[in-house]
This record gives structure tokens, sequence and C-alpha cells, in this order.
């Protein structure tokens, strides 16, 4: 990926714990790493970031507040410039305070963190109620969380139940988001669309209002005890692979290394 540079962006600022920073101010040092597709540019400013409007997004965060912490002021600043500039993938930022009150002799205290974009698809299930209300209410919802886009919509499909069998049949979909929440994020979100939606886990796989399983995010293999991504049964489970392939036929899945296509070919050959 292509970078473009802003280092040792230099303000005065009034930032930290201590009442004195507040009052009397220090330097700050601030340093962007931006990722981006510079090739399209063309000697044509509008198809690239204009780093000027970067330096005064970055000043705009910077002064909008005082911040205790660097790290917070890292997170909004990194936030605004993904928001507000649609071509920068990632942003790397560091902020240095030359003039940390630590009490020994050092060059700068700094914090760096990176955040991007993430991509991630989501399935939805439900098989109560106005089934493709649901789904829809589901995905106005998933619209309305913070720092995220839907950018693909399969079809809904109709399909059997899996698992507990004596249960009315499901309607299934997948859409693609971007997001910058993390995984864990995402998932927390989703929980409380559930929740929102009036879902209650009685039986495991059983009737449900709603369903919203995170399928991939990024290419990223995340085992905890309650967040499995890729999401384990994908694999085995039609009604994830048909609406996905419809979206993303060609993504190559992380641990199995196979493209959608493929593990759908597969699961319908098992079955045969
Ligand atoms: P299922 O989706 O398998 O039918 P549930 O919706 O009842 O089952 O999910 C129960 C728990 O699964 C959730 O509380 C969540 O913590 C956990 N979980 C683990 N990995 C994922 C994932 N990739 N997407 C969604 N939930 C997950
Ligand atoms: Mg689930």
């Amino acid at each position: 990926m292509d970078k473009i540079y802003i280092r040792d962006l230099e303000f005065i600022g009034y930032h930290g714990v201590f009442e004195e920073e507040k009052k009397l101010g220090q330097k700050f040092y601030l340093s962007l790493e931006l990722s981006t597709n510079l090739r399209e540019a063309n000697d044509d400013i509008t198809k690239t970031t204009h780093y000027g409007e970067v330096a005064e997004t970055v000043k705009k965060v910077f002064f909008q507040k005082k911040y205790d912490l660097i790290e917070t002021l890292a997170e909004d600043i990194a936030r605004e410039v993904l928001l507000s500039f649609p071509l920068i993938k990632e942003v790397k930022l560091e902020i240095k305070k030359p003039w940390a009150p630590v009490g020994l002799p050092l060059k700068d205290v700094a914090v760096e963190i990176t955040r991007k974009w993430n991509e991630v698809y989501l399935s939805l299930g439900s098989n109560m109620g106005n089934k493709k209300e649901n789904l829809e209410k589901a995905i106005k919802e998933v619209s309305k969380i913070r720092d995220t886009f839907i950018i693909k919509e399969s079809k809904i499909i109709e399909t059997e139940p899996f698992g507990y069998k004596e249960q009315d049949d499901f309607l299934n979909s997948c859409i693609g988001i971007k997001t910058l929440l993390t995984a864990r994020e995402v998932l927390t979100e989703l929980l409380a669309i559930e929740i929102r939606m009036g879902r209650e886990r009685k039986i495991k796989w059983g009737p449900r209002i709603i369903d919203l399983d995170i399928i991939f995010y990024n290419k990223e293999v995340i085992e905890e005890d309650d967040l499995i991504v890729p999401h384990p049964y994908m694999e085995y489970r039609d009604f994830v692979l048909k609406p996905l392939e419809e979206i993303i036929p060609n993504f190559v899945h992380p641990l199995l290394s196979k493209r959608i296509t493929a593990l759908r070919k597969e699961l319908e050959n098992e079955k045969n």
C-alpha cells in the first residue's frame, strides 16, 4: 500500500492529567502515516488525499477539548481522519510529548496507534414472527452501529432448520460491513441488537427472532471463549455459504484456504 506522511506537526496543547499541563500547556508533535492508493492520483488532487486538509482535521480534533490522555486524543484523531477521508484505508499515528512532566531526562514520551477500516461479514437468520421484517429490522440496526457502513447485502433465502429440527423454517441472509470497531465491539453490538429485538436463548440452535453471527473479520483468526472467527460452523451451513457466495464468491477462508464457491460446492457434494 502507498503512503502519505505528515511528520512532526507541532502544536502547543493543554492535554495531560496534571493541572499544570492543562494550565501552562506544552509542546506536542503529531506524525501520521496514511495508507492509500496513490497510483490512481494521476496528477489530479481530487483523486488523492489533500494532506493540508488532513493536517487541518488533526488540528480541529487536537483543539476541540483538553484531553487527560494522549491515548484518547490519538484514538479520536485516527477516527476523524478515517471518517473524513474515504481514500485512506489505514492510519498510523504517533503523538510525542517532549516536555512530559516525568522528572527525569528524556527525549520525549509517545504513543503510537494504528487504526483502519475493517471488512466484516455477518450472517443473519430468523424463524419466528414476521421473519422478513425481522431481517430487515436487524439490517437497519446494523447500519446504525457507530462508525459502521453496510457495503454488501445478499438476497434472503429460505432454509430448513439446522440442529434442532422441530421448529419453523428459517429466512437467512448475509451482509458485508466496513467498520472501525474491533471484532469484540461488533459482537457486543450484535448481541445488543438481538436482545433489543426480543431474542431469548432457550434451546441451543432453537427458534429465534433474530440470530446475528460474525462469519469473517478481515482475514483474522480469533479464538476466545465467547468469540470464534471465522465462525466455526460456517463451512457446514448452506444457509451461510449460499448468501455469502452471492456477495463474496472469491473470498478465501483464512484457515481452510478455499474460496466460498469451493466450500459451497464441497458441501453440496457431501450431501448427495
Ligand atoms: P448460534 O449462533 O451458534 O446459533 P447463539 O447465537 O446462541 O448460537 O450464540 C451464542 C454465543 O456464541 C454468543 O453469545 C457469542 O458469544 C458466541 N460466539 C462465538 N463466536 C461467535 C461469532 N463468530 N459470532 C457470533 N457469536 C459468537
Ligand atoms: Mg448466534
